[in-house]
């Protein structure tokens, strides 16, 4: 606010303070990418310039804020792991995870209806599939699970996925793990993809043996195949088993899967599960590129040669008969039992949030001769139905249009940072802390707030009207100085709060510097 009188020539410097003042914002945790916002409070009728925390981790590469989400990501992985009671649900948006249930529950109902016609004992089938009907209405969907799948096209019944043959229990309605003589075991497990080529150092001893198009493939399914892992666990384990599990980057550069289960089985299962798990891609062949550059007619794309069209993504996908890829895990399978708030468990939170301030390819050695090659498999492989890159293979891309060029696919699967792994990086199951990630950020705001004896500002959510500023808006002050201000802000708190914690008695106020 006094920044304005600030002179001419002094303003002019600030550009070059600018470095400094963010490497203090860093070291102090504040945001250095903040978003200014006019706010009108409606109760003095008074109009402020704010910076809220951009919030973000990798986009933004914020280091300060992807920090503190990483420390929310901690405490929803600690609260929800040994949970002893049920969590309470409140409906969601419609995931990846419910889809594949309504496939597994197809899965089930056709097992069942072969079981019935050998005329045998269909006790154990029925009670799965009435476990699934509470899970799938649990999970939000109303309706008829059954006939919502079977009035898909006929090609889904001779494409379902065998359900693999594991032994199963009887589906209870719990997402809590069993107790043993009074101890609530949990596991942690890492799931790998399998080998393609010897690998030294994270670098393959034979590059032009190593299988570059297979990782890639593999790399962009595999949070398919994670699904599939958990489907086929909860089948096993015979409740709604939930996780917090977190896709990182081996370095060979494949993703790989940290995951915290509530509950345990015995590790043998884990591995038999992880073996019978796979995933088909039912999509056309990648293998073979075309001779030709396909360009745009009146009707779609066309072999410039023939002047023939190309088939449409449909007309390519109901000629398959067969899968063109099929993902599995690679034989190393580490499972361990941990103990809620031992010593492992803490070790075990604290790997699996190890790179999460970080993006996947940042841990890799991005000018790598074999980064290199990766990510030009990475470049021509296509990422998803609607990807430009069908056209080198001699298929229309789904939604097809005009300007699509193979090789310029948009999507960040094929970006390096990112090694073909598109999905999220944290992975946590509905009912694991009975908190979404805005309730845990509330919660720590709420304790600091209380810390302070200051009444939290969210009391009346219409007091404050919020409009964004444009960008050279003469309110905002350079970067610098609303750094400098936050920095002073955040330490105005800290002060604050190690008085309060000087005179506080057993309470541990030591984690409430960050929160602020
Ligand atoms: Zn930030
Ligand atoms: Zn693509």
């Amino acid at each position: 606010m006094t920044d304005r009188k600030t002179p001419r020539a002094v303003r002019q410097a600030m550009p070059l303070a600018r470095d400094v003042a963010e490497e203090i914002a860093k070291l102090n945790g504040v945001c250095i990418r903040p978003i200014a916002l006019k706010r009108l409070d409606t109760t003095t009728g008074k109009t402020e310039v704010v910076d809220v925390p951009c919030g973000s981790t990798l986009e933004s590469k914020c280091p300060s804020c992807a920090k503190r989400n990483k420390q929310l990501r901690m405490a929803q992985c600690r609260e929800g792991w040994h949970l002893d009671q049920e969590p309470i649900i409140t409906p969601d948006e419609p995931t990846d995870e419910q889809t594949w249930l309504v496939e597994f529950c197809a899965d089930m109902q056709a097992q069942r209806d072969q079981v019935a016609k050998a005329g045998e004992d269909t006790t154990d089938l029925d009670a799965v599939l009435a476990g699934l009907d509470i899970e799938i209405n649990e999970a939000g969907m109303r309706g008829s699970v059954i006939g919502r799948t079977t009035t898909k096209r006929s090609r889904s019944t001779k494409r379902r996925q065998d359900a693999p043959d594991l032994p199963k229990r009887k589906m209870e309605n719990t997402t809590l793990g069993r107790t043993y003589n009074g101890y609530r075991p949990s596991l942690f497990v890492t799931l790998t993809l399998p080998s393609y080529g010897k690998v030294r150092n994270g670098s393959p001893v034979d590059p032009d043996t190593y299988d570059y198009a297979q990782a890639a493939r593999d790399a962009l399914h595999f949070s398919k195949l994670v699904d599939r892992f958990v489907q086929n666990l909860r089948r096993v384990a015979g409740y709604d088993v939930q996780y917090f599990a977190t896709v990182e980057p081996q370095k060979r550069l494949a993703p790989h899967l940290h995951m915290a289960i509530r509950g345990t089985l015995p590790r043998s299962e884990i591995k038999q599960i992880a073996a019978a798990t796979y995933h088909q891609v039912w999509w056309p062949q990648a293998d073979e590129p075309v001779d030709y550059e396909p360009v745009w007619g009146e009707d779609g794309y066309l072999n410039p040669n023939t002047g023939e069209y190309l088939p449409t993504w449909d007309e390519a996908i109901d000629q398959l008969d067969e899968p063109s890829h099929v993902i599995r895990f690679g034989d190393q399978v580490d499972g361990k039992g941990v103990l809620a708030g031992s010593k492992d468990a803490d070790q075990c939170i604290r790997y699996l949030s190890k790179y999460l301030t970080k993006s996947l390819g940042d841990t890799a050695e991005g000018h790598s001769t074999h980064a290199t090659r990766f990510a030009d498999a990475l470049r021509y492989e296509p990422c998803s139905p609607t990807c430009p890159n069908w056209l080198r293979y001699g298929v229309q891309p789904k939604n097809a249009k005009a300007g699509m060029t193979p090789g310029c696919c948009r999507s960040k699967a094929h970006k390096p940072e990112h090694l073909g792994y598109a999905g999220r990086r944290v992975l946590v199951s509905r009912k694991w802390s009975n908190k979404t990630l805005a309730e845990h950020k509330a919660d720590r705001r709420t304790w600091v707030m209380e810390a302070l004896g200051e009444p939290d500002a969210a009391a009346d959510p219409h007091r404050y009207v919020w409009r964004p500023v444009r960008v050279g808006d003469p309110d905002i002050d350079p970067i610098g100085v609303r750094l400098l201000r936050s920095v002073a802000e955040r330490q105005r708190w800290r002060a604050h709060l190690r008085d309060l914690e000087a005179r506080a008695t057993g309470q541990d106020l030591s984690a409430v510097g960050e929160a602020a």
